[in-house]
């Protein structure tokens, strides 16, 4: 018999890299930047149903199960392209933080786009990366099994990058209030004019070579200079012996990276803010 049910984690991811460049006519921005996918990940699973159109539940009340969540969007998105009449049940294990920029939203979307893909098989690679990419500018990058990639365009143009990258510990500090994605790009527009988008070449050759000290050198992120808490934040993580701390995509949270995973464990129960842990 054929399957009716897949489960498949979706993991969350860091922004190693983040330059942003132009606003285009579409709206979005122009960016380079370096995606890695972390050690946490919800499990989501989707089944065929006889009938009951898409519903959704998830284990974290703070998720939304409407029509506004980004995994239903997927299937919706999958059934009106492969143009069928779509009847299945998605259930997610929500174990990324929400709305901490870790990507769980479009780890999701992306999870179910592949499952309804190896379920149904109605559409190839090309339409489904179209898909991923209606849906937010992260979500292409989770439809492939790569650690790392450089997202071009506005995020959702994908690159392979190669990473030898020995494991690392983040401590994600959850700090200050989330504004939306598009009010953290208008703020930044607004603090600093147009700029030139930067290169990433540099953390693409430090993952390659496994370098930690080019790679504490190279990460940034062009959010940084828009933020109110991360000097605070950032002095905060280097007491506790963090290599190097950096802003996750737009925003609030902070990432320290710790080499040692008990001085990171430490440092994410001592500080006085709320944190997560987890391998990079
Ligand atoms: P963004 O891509 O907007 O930077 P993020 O990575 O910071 O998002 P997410 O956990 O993806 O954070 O959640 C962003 C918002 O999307 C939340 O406010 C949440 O209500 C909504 N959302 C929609 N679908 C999902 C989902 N499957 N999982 C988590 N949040 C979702």
């Amino acid at each position: 018999m054929t399957d009716m049910k897949l489960t498949r984690k979706a993991y969350g991811k860091v922004n190693l890299f983040l330059s942003v460049g132009a606003k285009r006519d579409d709206g979005k921005h122009e960016v380079e930047t370096v995606l890695c996918k972390v050690g946490v990940y919800d499990t989501v699973s989707v089944e065929l149903t006889p009938n009951g159109g898409i519903a959704l539940i998830c284990d974290d009340p703070g998720v939304p199960t409407d029509g506004s969540n980004l995994a239903v969007k997927a299937a919706l998105a999958y059934a009106e392209a492969a143009r069928i009449e779509l009847n299945c049940s998605i259930r997610i294990e929500k174990r990324i933080p929400v709305t901490a920029g870790m990507g769980g939203g479009s780890s999701d979307a992306a999870a179910v786009l592949i499952m309804l893909s190896e379920l149904l098989g109605k559409l190839n690679q090309e339409q489904l990366l179209n898909i991923a990419s209606s849906l937010g500018s992260d979500v292409p990058f989770f439809m492939y099994e790569d650690k790392a990639m450089v997202g071009r365009g506005s995020g959702d143009i994908m690159t392979p990058c190669v990473s030898n990258l020995d494991k690392l510990y983040g401590v994600f500090v959850m700090y200050g209030v989330k504004e939306s994605t598009g009010k953290a790009y208008a703020l930044l527009d607004e603090a600093r004019g147009e700029t030139a988008l930067r290169s990433s070449d540099g953390v693409a050759s430090a993952l390659k070579n496994n370098d930690i000290h080019q790679l504490a050198r190279e990460i940034s992120n062009d959010f940084e200079m828009c933020s109110k808490h991360l000097a605070e934040v950032r002095s905060a993580l280097d007491e506790r012996g963090c290599f190097r701390s950096f802003l996750c995509g737009s925003g609030p949270t902070v990432c320290g990276l710790f080499i040692d995973e008990s001085t990171a464990s430490e440092a994410a129960e001592k500080l006085v803010y709320p944190t997560f842990l987890c391998e990079i």
